[in-house]
């Protein structure tokens, strides 16, 4: 197999077992790898009945026929199992140089059942495998144990994928970190590697991924990288990161405030991307074959940081305005603080701006707050909070559930803001009507990196060959529907190739490559059926797991217009919007089901 290592690394934890299992060539070639792949894996594996923190529950690492090659930001890898957060599909996705390194130590991914006897980590070096004891490093923080594994391994070019405490403690909303803070954060994949007692996957590999034709291949590779070296959107994640969006989200109404429920903020305008790059930048982190380097390292002085990772724009967001605090300085430290721990900033930031407006409202009292008094804008108190989850102390242990979880604890189901279980991100689906439908449609619950219709309306991945072309942000149609069901297919794609969405090379440019490198004779327009596809065997899967067409909706929380800012007044229209994204989809009206036609294509 071209493109592919032709290899799945199988671990089942209670024997002790690993041994090496062919890539099923068919699914590879249906569902191209990363989370498209592992859905299609998963469709015959797990039901309802599948308790994500049991034993039995897989664990999916998995990469995509670019990962490793010299393609400018092909370093991606999926992390896929059911969630614990949400119950439904589980992806997190993770840059860096785990991916890349996985590839070179001979698999296209890992697959893990079962659950050790006690604490183990898991060495890969050029095909050779081996579990070993981890109660020593159990308890380690992520940094820690990247560096001590490292050392026993005795090459600094170990890469390694591991939990914090957070994962350890089987706290929903933890992630898995690899180089230094990167992370698969999102939808509690942390929770379910500790579940099973892995504590980290270390590898180092030499080999070369197999291309079909190296010539065209490097072609397309130095078209990519002219590309993306001046584009404008990368010279701004060179310079500023992602919270180069800062400034421009809060103008036009995208950047949440006071848990989503304020529009306009003067203050907000302090969290900017050229502040963080001018005042507490130290450098910049990129990851495998990037030229974009849009990872920051930052300091914090106030809060004695002096070389952490981080904030993204997300994080900006989830731990400044959305607590309404304005100081740069503390969503680094906050980052710092999860990153340490093991936790995903979004669903954690939202779930403590959740427990300020309910004790705001009186929904929450100090006899449920360990004695704590909960308010916007205090820095020490989310520090607190931060710690406390991650350890599961106290009230903690109730913020470890997640957002939805605190807001039925207080009988308030209404103030959620969640999407199927899953935290909504930093873009206000009332600034982008289509992010409505992406939010309401993702099969992983709130997800901005499954349809980014922020990026696309402001004229940013465009492709005009497969019709996703900018539109107005605020228009409620059928259109606006069907375009942004394109969109998550596309970004299914990337995540099935385990692509960063920062890297826009269009489909012509990208159907060549997979081409030159797979030796398959995908056409442009198959790239959009195969997202397609990718979308569908997830959703096929989620009904398999409960969700059902009511599942598809918004919480109330954002279906309020709001007074002021860049959104005033604008709300999702969702029959409208919904009807357009179905149809794109070939899915029933009524029951949101795809379509036989749709099955077939499968292959089911
Ligand atoms: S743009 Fe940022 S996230 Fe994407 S590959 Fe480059 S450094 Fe990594």
């Amino acid at each position: 197999m071209y493109g592919y290592l032709g290899k799945i690394l199988r671990v089942d934890l209670s024997a002790a077992k690993v041994w090496d299992e062919p890539l099923n060539a068919k699914y590879a070639r249906d569902f191209i790898g990363g989370s498209g792949l592992a859905a299609r894996y998963f469709y015959d594996m797990i039901d309802a009945n599948t308790d994500p923190l049991s034993p039995e529950a897989p664990l999916f690492f998995l990469t995509g026929p670019l990962v490793g090659t010299s393609l400018t930001s092909a370093g991606r890898y999926s992390v896929c199992a059911r969630s614990p957060l949400t119950g439904i599909w589980g992806e997190a996705n993770s840059g860096g140089f785990f991916g890349p390194e996985l590839r070179y130590a001979g698999y296209d991914g890992i697959l893990i059942t079962d659950k050790a006897e006690h604490p183990v980590w898991l060495s890969i070096v050029d095909g050779k495998t081996e579990l070993h004891d981890a109660s020593d490093l159990w308890g380690s923080d992520i940094y820690v144990t990247q560096q001590r594994l490292q050392q026993m391994m005795g090459d600094a070019k170990v890469r390694v994928a591991c939990i914090g405490i957070a994962g350890e403690n089987l706290v929903k909303v933890s992630g898995i970190a690899n180089d230094h803070g990167r992370f698969a954060a999102r939808t509690g994949m942390g929770a379910v590697m500790g579940s099973k007692l892995l504590k980290a996957i270390a590898v180092r590999g030499s080999g070369k991924i197999p291309l079909f034709d190296p010539e065209g291949f490097k072609a397309s590779s130095n078209q990519a990288l002219a590309l993306f070296k001046d584009d404008f959107s990368a010279q701004s994640l060179r310079e500023a990161g992602t919270a180069s969006y800062v400034n421009m989200s809060h103008y036009m109404g995208d950047l949440p405030i006071r848990y989503y429920q304020v529009g306009e903020w003067a203050p907000a305008d302090n969290l900017s991307g050229v502040d963080l790059s001018e005042k507490f930048l130290t450098r910049n982190r990129a990851c495998h074959k990037c030229v974009i380097a849009c990872g920051r390292e930052t300091k914090s002085p106030a809060y004695g940081d002096e070389k952490v990772d981080g904030p993204e724009y997300e994080t900006i967001g989830a731990f400044g305005s959305l607590l309404m605090i304005s100081d740069l300085q503390v969503p680094i430290h906050a980052s710092h603080l999860c990153n340490i721990y093991g936790m995903d900033v979004i669903s954690l930031g939202a779930t403590i701006a959740l427990s300020f407006e309910l004790f705001e409202r009186g929904l929450l009292t100090m006899s449920q707050t360990d004695g704590i008094e909960l308010h916007y804008g205090d820095p020490d108190l989310v520090f607190r909070l931060i710690e406390m989850t991650a350890h599961r102390q106290g009230f903690g242990a109730l913020l470890a559930e997640g957002n939805a979880a605190l807001a039925e604890y207080v009988g308030a189901p209404e103030l959620a803001a969640t999407v199927n279980r899953l935290e909504v991100p930093m873009h206000d689906p009332r600034a982008f009507l289509g992010m409505a439908v992406t939010y309401a449609l993702s099969p992983r619950g709130a997800c901005h990196m499954q349809g980014d219709m922020f990026g696309l309306d402001v004229g940013q991945g465009v492709v005009e060959e497969l019709g996703l072309e900018p539109g107005n942000r605020h228009e409620n149609s059928i259109e606006k529907g069907r375009t942004s069901a394109r969109m998550q297919a596309w970004r299914n794609l990337y995540n099935s190739l385990t692509l960063c969405q920062f890297e826009n090379p269009g489909a012509v440019l990208l159907s060549a490559a997979i081409n030159q490198v797979t030796g398959w004779d995908l056409k442009v327009d198959d790239l959009m059926s195969i997202g397609k596809n990718i979308v569908n065997i997830k959703r096929l899967l989620n009904f398999k797991l409960g969700l059902t067409r009511a599942n598809d909706h918004l919480p109330e929380l954002l279906l309020k217009p709001l007074k002021d800012g860049g959104t005033s007044g604008k709300t999702p229209d969702m029959d409208l919007l919904l009807a357009g994204a179905y149809a794109e989809f070939d899915w029933d009206p009524q029951t949101g089901y795809p379509s036989n036609v749709v099955i077939r294509q499968l292959g089911l």
